[in-house]
């Protein structure tokens, strides 16, 4: 089994990079990506321990770009010691935490007494992703679930208007290449696009020398993997195959390796021509 898509503690998942890996090891993973959001500072601790347990292990990052809605790049086979890449990350965390202290504000001044002492205490220390502000606004009793807490607050208008700056799609898959890394487009099904303006933008970011789409992904339905999967094949594309696992905290009903009520269960059959396509593409890249 194969997991290309998962989160560790560094960005906004439950676990800790050691821990994450032996995580996926105990799932029964052979091969895993870790994906943090915007980082790569998590790489060499969960390599180390990817090598110690003897399971394969590329690393990546997850960039979230400039849009109105959810288009996230995942890069595959980057240099965690890129220079550009660790600038990208050291402007994000101050982006992000710019943004946090502007929804407190907002929250505050919509009476709910959110503050970053207790986003904190929630999270053991962590504060820079809104699934934390999330997760507090749950331990308050504003919210069911994180879920529901992006419905009410986090995804509306008032609040999403906060937003940080974030990279153009082409600035996001320039960065990835520049880093020895393959970019390929995450859950294109969070883009809500039909057919015609989702092809319109598949070509734009394939000129900025994107190479694949995450086809299997813990929330796509059956139809949607269909559809991707033919996308990618008519656009020269590979598939790969991701959880997007953040831990039970924050995504309860996605798990390791198997997704979404075992939603990734059949992708078994792709896996290794998924592995071999994208270990040639970043060899195509490193030389
Ligand atoms: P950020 O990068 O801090 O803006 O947060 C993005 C994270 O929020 C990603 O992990 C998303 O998957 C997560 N997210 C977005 N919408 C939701 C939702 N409705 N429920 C749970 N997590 C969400
Ligand atoms: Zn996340
Ligand atoms: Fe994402
Ligand atoms: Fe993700």
């Amino acid at each position: 089994m194969i997991d290309l898509h998962m989160h560790s503690k560094i960005s906004d998942g439950q676990d800790e990079p050691e821990e994450l890996v032996q995580i996926a090891a105990a799932a029964g993973i052979s091969v895993m990506s870790l994906t943090d959001h915007d980082t790569i500072g998590g790489i060499a601790r969960a390599r180390a321990t990817a090598l110690s347990l003897g399971i394969g292990f590329i690393p990546g990052i997850e960039i979230s770009a400039r849009d109105n809605r959810e288009l996230h790049i995942l890069g595959y086979g980057v240099d965690d010691r890129d220079a550009d890449l660790i600038r990208f990350y050291n402007e994000n965390r101050s982006h992000r935490i710019a943004r946090r202290d502007r929804l407190i504000e907002l929250f505050n001044k919509n009476g709910i007494p959110i503050t970053l002492q207790k986003i904190e205490e929630v999270n053991e220390g962590k504060s820079s992703g809104r699934p934390h502000i999330a997760r507090t606004l749950v331990a308050m009793g504003y919210a069911e679930s994180v879920n529901d807490a992006f419905d009410r607050y986090l995804k509306t208008p008032e609040y999403y208007c906060l937003e940080r700056p974030k990279p153009w799609a082409d600035e996001g898959i320039n960065m990835i290449k520049r880093a020895g890394g393959v970019a390929v487009l995450a859950h294109p099904y969070s883009l809500k696009l039909p057919d015609k303006p989702f092809r319109e933008l598949l070509s734009q970011l394939i000129r900025s020398g994107l190479k694949g789409i995450e086809c299997y992904y813990s929330r796509h339905t059956s139809e949607e993997v269909e559809y991707y999967r033919a996308i990618a094949d008519e656009y020269g594309l590979f598939c790969t195959i991701g959880s997007d696992y953040h831990g039970p905290w924050m995504k309860p009903e996605i798990k390791p390796g198997t997704g979404k009520n075992g939603s990734l269960l059949f992708a078994e059959a792709y896996e290794q021509e998924t592995l071999s396509r994208l270990r040639s593409a970043i060899e195509e890249v490193r030389k």
